[in-house]
């Protein structure tokens, strides 16, 4: 299987994976550098998110111009595009309007880990937060997120969701599951009362056993398991 077949099917994959666990619904989107070039793949604006296959992927260049590909791309594709231009180490982008994250950038209140599975995955200090509550639609919008995303991992989209990205489509993958799985017991604990928010070097602890290939693969075979399980991986 050539590499560009390779990112498309996983691209499938994790599309179905994260709708089956609620992370996207009929919006929402995952995406992947081509390696070594300005080009993505990304699903296309008008099919489920339960039921892309591989060859329905389209393939933009970093202005969003779609390159390749039967289907328009999705309406947000510049916050992709503009992540890769902004970023060389990125290799994979997601974003997600889940419900946890939505709802905790919806309040002043900074996001920070205190939950050691999921919760450490971000590094110390609260999540950034892109404080436009408009859709991003153009170049202009998409280097705004990227700016307000700097070094870190994710980024909260204020009253919309969050831009999870990483070196690999399964490490963002398990950005998606941690991050929503952490914004739940955050939002949780503090209806209970003040959150314990990890110090720097108890972040860095936890951080140290979460953030390896063999927890992220364990977080992407048990998720690939579970859509199979629930019929939602025929055609791949
Ligand atoms: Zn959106």
């Amino acid at each position: 299987m050539s590499e560009l077949s390779e990112i498309k099917k996983k691209l499938a994959m994790s599309s179905r994976m994260l709708f089956n666990a609620g992370l996207v619904d009929y919006s929402g989107h995952i995406s992947a550098r081509i390696p070594g070039s300005d080009h993505l793949v990304i699903l296309p604006h008008p099919v489920s998110r339960a039921t892309v296959k591989p060859d329905d992927m389209v393939i933009t260049d970093f202005d969003g111009k779609l390159i390749e590909g039967k289907y328009k791309a999705p309406s947000e594709v510049n916050m992709h595009a503009r992540a890769y231009r902004a970023r060389s180490d990125i290799q994979s982008v997601a974003h997600l309007h889940n419900h946890m994250i939505a709802t905790l950038s919806m309040v002043d209140k900074p996001f920070y880990p205190a939950s050691s599975n999921p919760g450490a995955f971000f590094g110390p200090g609260p999540l950034p937060v892109y404080m436009d509550p408009a859709l991003i639609h153009t170049i202009e919008q998409g280097d705004a997120v990227a700016k307000a995303l700097g070094a870190a991992d994710a980024v909260m989209l204020r009253g919309h969701g969050s831009m999870v990205v990483a070196h690999s489509i399964e490490w963002v993958f398990a950005g998606c599951v941690d991050l929503e799985e952490a914004a739940s017991r955050f939002y949780k604990a503090s209806l209970l009362g003040p959150v314990m928010i990890y110090n720097e070097d108890e972040t860095q602890r936890v951080m140290k056993q979460r953030r390896k290939d063999s927890v992220v693969q364990k977080i992407w075979d048990h998720n690939a398991a579970k859509t199979e399980l629930a019929g939602l991986m025929k055609g791949i």
